[in-house]
């Protein structure tokens, strides 16, 4: 469908039987913002912060943090923006962060791994230029969430220096709020310990890019392994399931980020799987929204059973197709 047929919807929208589903944009630079407003997301569901870092010889302090998630939230006054903190290591390199030189970068350190550690000193500016913004009334939420979590450790440490830079503002007599906090799934690990991880936040968003990678062990953007690396093999949509399935009976909201969110051949499939909220960049966001209009819970839970007991990715497909003709 070419994406100027489809209507552009401002209002939030619902399933044909009635459960809403948040539909949200992905950013990955400022001049992204007004774009997903525009094609009508709801909020921001994946803020990339790297592009602040991008670009310059040094990181960029606290007060222009601090404007630039400002300037998210009074982009969606009545929207939710989630906010990822700092993915570097892996493909995102940054010149003046000096990172190790690793064999195997996505394997080694990166995300929420280096801001734990080497990187904690920018975990702390970013951190309380989150929770000023966060204060920030504009009817919307902030929410913080980190990239490559694989342990239960590593959030309970996040989730403790959160706690402690409020204190520290709350010391200055700073305002500030403390936001929602969740974690991205992108790792099998996280995947297989997202009962206990939904235990330690507020919610997950499923990053498909990275856990496709990971579920395959096929490397992201590698054209040789292209076909194993695939959203649609059945491994990566039991990854998916068991993440919704951990979230089930708790308070626990699941979206999902990854490319795979922003492709509406996929939506019911994604409803069935039981996703709270999809994000995805801002040209689809009409195109799923209209499929989220047309799907029918019941009948994409069916979907979604069907694609589960497939072996092969070819018979994924082959239940995707059927459904489209039936
Ligand atoms: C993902 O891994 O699916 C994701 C959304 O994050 P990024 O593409 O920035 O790694
Ligand atoms: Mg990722």
């Amino acid at each position: 469908v070419d994406g100027d047929d489809v209507t552009v919807r401002h209002d939030p929208v619902s399933t044909a039987d009635g459960v809403e589903i948040e539909v949200a944009g992905n950013v990955g630079t400022r001049a992204d913002l007004a774009p997903a407003a525009d094609r009508g997301a709801d909020g921001i569901g994946l803020f990339r912060t790297e592009f602040l870092f991008l670009d310059r010889q040094s990181p960029p302090d606290e007060q222009e943090q601090y404007e630039a998630y400002v300037e998210a939230l009074e982009t969606f006054p009545e929207g939710r923006v989630v906010v990822r903190t700092l993915d570097v290591g892996g493909d995102k390199p940054i010149d003046y962060l000096d990172l190790p030189e690793e064999e195997n970068p996505f394997l080694g350190e990166r995300g929420i791994r280096r801001s734990l550690s080497p990187d904690a000193d920018l975990f702390e500016t970013q951190l309380r230029a989150l929770l000023r913004a966060a204060a920030h009334d504009t009817g919307g939420d902030l929410a913080v969430m980190l990239p490559l979590v694989s342990t239960v450790d590593e959030v309970v440490a996040a989730r403790e220096r959160l706690e402690l830079f409020a204190d520290d503002l709350e010391r200055e007599g700073i305002e500030y709020a403390v936001p929602e906090f969740g974690v991205m799934v992108e790792t099998p690990a996280a995947a297989f310990m997202a009962a206990d991880l939904a235990e330690e936040v507020d919610f997950f968003s499923i990053g498909t890019n990275d856990l496709a990678q990971y579920v395959m062990a096929a490397e992201r953007g590698n054209e040789r392994v292209a076909d194993l690396g695939d959203y649609r093999q059945p491994a990566v949509l039991r990854a998916i399931r068991a993440t919704v399935d951990a979230a089930e009976g708790t308070d626990v909201w699941v979206g999902m980020c990854g490319e795979m969110a922003g492709d509406p051949e996929l939506t019911e499939l994604l409803l069935g799987l039981g996703l709270d909220e999809l994000s995805m960049s801002a040209v689809t966001v009409p195109q799923v929204k209209q499929a989220v209009t047309e799907t029918n819970t019941e009948a994409a839970r069916k979907l979604a059973d069907s694609a589960l007991s497939a072996s092969t990715k070819d018979e994924v497909e082959q239940v995707l197709t059927q459904n489209t003709q039936s």
